[in-house]
């Protein structure tokens, strides 16, 4: 291939490039001017400064051409004196407008990232639940911070940049003709050397700038990951720090490469147009000089030029620099508007309902589910994958029917694996079914509003999560209007007063991943102390695998009873006593139930859970039955 082809065909990527950004850019300005519309008055306060800063720009270099023409034609003292004066009260004048200025776009600008902010915010709590299992938190953080801020800052830099200067350019252009049209028309011969590489600069910089955006993000999520308790914990048992820094210290390296890259591109390209601008002022004194000597322009002019051209270029390099920052602006606000794009999988109906009042029943009717792909949930951006997996996740629940009457125990039973999880976490719509339908209180929960929703399914977790918050703020959470009368008796009945009395400071201990350590019986029981400030009507529980001590394991024992008292509940049940005394025992296997009655009926059966039963439970010397292993915990 002959050279000139080369150049051609890379000519041709660059233009095709450039061509498949713009009706996204433009989609992108469109929903920019939406989040801008309610700063409008500001905007327009901001404009009416620009336009007054560039009038002023362009008088003292007129006034200075005065100044030398007075001193030349050897005029009165008072007249070089009033005109330095007014020179001087221009400047005045700038510096105030410029403080004013400053004002004007930090608001704007720091209310800009507040409404996205927010707005990104809001979206991202509607997301369900798989999205958070996919998504790192370091990447999401980065874009409500890193990209939030990027947005505003390249928002406001180019209105304040493209305003002004704009305004600064023409009104400069049009003073230099009048002043000397050759000489002005000769300066802007130089002028394509500016614009050319201004436009190849700005994309070139908007790729580099969405490179460096997702290094830094990358290297955040490592240190967010590394860095949580759990993930350290785990390094410092089976890592290999050396391979950890080895493998931050190669992220860490591609920030610092991106970094000098950008600053490169970026000198070489404010030098060459600095340059450009001093040859045109050589050019102007040569030629104005010359015109000044023939007679043909007055020396004033020739120093009016001079300045005024120095503040043409000014702007000039500005403008060039505009549209880098109008690239990066499109490219941070493009990082925020795909998070904001990505439609929440669950969503309310727009006419949902509320569970009806009384008492609930819970009902499973052929219900199939597989967990949605991962395209459908979450971004590859997020995920730190170049694609998303497309694969639609392979049917888990094949066909699950069962009722749970008002005040009824349902225990689940199976091996690991089987799918309960997945059946309790369907009744809150944590995910929706493919087929079939779950129904609380007769109501497909489709058609339930997530608030009554909320309101109606409780869950205990294994683990339940704390926040790094206090005692008091971690329950309120579930009734943030109960009374500390009300969150002392829910305590009391989660068997946990005792302890929170003891704490250093009652209620207001802050508890949490790095506040007091509660141990894991603890946490349960906090959990249920939430739950029964919630008093919800529905309650799922997941029983906790993990042995507790006994003590530990009586006080949950006797807070789930009282949390289960007359309410409907589905229970993954890992403990023969909640097996026992359950309303109905489904056992799961792969995705079906595969049997179901209580427990008498099932071992008088004699089928899978008679197995169980036996692989599960042991009698103990001492005569009581507790469980040695998770329930077929082969998996
Ligand atoms: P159990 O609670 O009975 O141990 P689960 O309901 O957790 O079983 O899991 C049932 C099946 O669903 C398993 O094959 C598991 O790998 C799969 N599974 C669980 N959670 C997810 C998820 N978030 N995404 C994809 N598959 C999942």
């Amino acid at each position: 291939m002959s050279m000139e082809t080369t150049a051609w065909t890379q000519l041709q990527s660059v233009m095709n490039a450039e061509q498949k950004r713009r009706p996204l850019a433009r989609a992108t300005l469109r929903r920019i001017g939406e989040f801008a519309r309610p700063h409008r008055h500001r905007i327009a306060r901001f404009v009416a400064l620009g336009v007054v800063t560039a009038l002023l720009a362009v008088a003292t270099p007129v006034l200075a051409g005065q100044v030398v023409d007075a001193i030349v034609s050897g005029r009165d003292e008072g007249t070089v004196v009033r005109l330095a004066l007014l020179i001087a009260l221009i400047a005045v004048a700038e510096a105030a407008l410029g403080v004013l200025g400053r004002r004007l776009s930090a608001t704007l600008g720091e209310g800009l990232i507040l409404d996205l902010r927010t707005a990104v915010f809001d979206h991202v709590q509607r997301m369900p639940v798989a999205f958070f299992t996919r998504t790192r938190t370091g990447a999401l953080v980065s874009r409500l911070n890193n990209d939030v801020i990027g947005a505003q800052r390249a928002f406001s830099n180019t209105l304040s940049g493209v305003v002004s200067n704009l305004v600064t350019l023409v009104l400069t252009l049009a003073v230099m003709l009048t002043l000397s049209w050759q000489v002005t028309l000769l300066a802007l011969v130089l002028l394509p050397v500016f614009v050319i590489p201004a436009r190849r600069m700005g994309s070139r910089m908007a790729g580099m700038q969405r490179e460096a955006a997702a290094l830094n993000a990358a290297m955040g999520t490592r240190m967010t990951e590394r860095f949580s308790a759990p993930g350290a914990t785990l390094i410092k048992l089976f890592g290999r720090p050396e391979q950890e820094s080895e493998e931050f210290a190669l992220r860490a390296r591609r920030v610092r490469d991106i970094g000098v890259r950008t600053a490169m591109a970026q000198s070489l390209f404010i030098t060459a147009l600095t340059l450009v601008s001093a040859l045109a002022l050589a050019l102007v004194y040569g030629l104005g000089g010359w015109f000044a000597l023939r007679g043909t322009l007055d020396p004033g002019a020739v120093v009016a030029l001079a300045l005024l051209l120095t503040r043409l270029y000014a702007p000039l390099t500005a403008l060039a620099g505009a549209r880098v920052e109008v690239m990066s602006a499109l490219v941070s606000f493009e990082r925020v508007f795909e998070v904001l794009d990505l439609e929440p999988l669950i969503k309310e109906q727009p006419h949902a309902r509320s569970v009806p009042d009384g008492p609930v029943p819970v009902e499973f009717e052929n219900v199939r589910f597989g967990y949605p792909s991962a395209d459908k949930v979450s971004l590859a951006s997020l995920e730190e994958v170049a694609s998303l997996d497309t694969r639609g996740g392979a049917e888990v629940l094949h066909g699950i029917s069962f009722r749970a009457e008002p005040g009824q125990t349902v225990a689940l039973v199976g091996s690991s694996g089987a799918g309960k999880s997945t059946v309790a976490q369907l009744l809150p719509r944590l995910y929706d079914v493919d087929e079939g339908a779950v129904r609380v209180g007769g109501v497909d929960v489709r058609d339930l509003s997530a608030e009554s929703l909320r309101g109606t399914v409780g869950m205990v977790t294994q683990d339940g999560h704390l926040f790094h918050d206090t005692v008091r703020a971690n329950l309120l959470l579930a009734r943030p209007t109960a009374t500390e009368e009300e969150v002392w008796d829910a305590l009391r009945r989660s068997r946990l007063d005792a302890l929170v009395r003891s704490l250093p400071d009652g209620l207001d201990t802050v508890v949490g991943e790095r506040g007091y350590r509660l141990s894991g019986g603890e946490r349960q029981r906090m959990t249920i102390a939430r739950l029964l400030l919630a008093r919800q009507r529905v309650v799922i529980l997941d029983e906790a695998t993990a042995h507790l001590d006994n003590t530990s394991e009586a006080a949950v024992q006797e807070a789930l009873t009282e949390a289960l008292e007359g309410r409907t509940a589905v229970v993954i049940a890992h403990r023969l006593s909640t097996v026992r005394t359950a309303d109905l025992i489904l056992v799961v296997e792969a995705g079906r139930i595969v049997e179901r009655g209580t427990h008498e009926e099932l071992l008088a059966a004699g089928g899978r859970y008679a197995q169980l039963y036996r692989t599960q439970f042991t009698q103990r010397s001492d005569g009581e039955i507790t469980e040695i292993t998770e329930i077929g915990s082969a998996a």
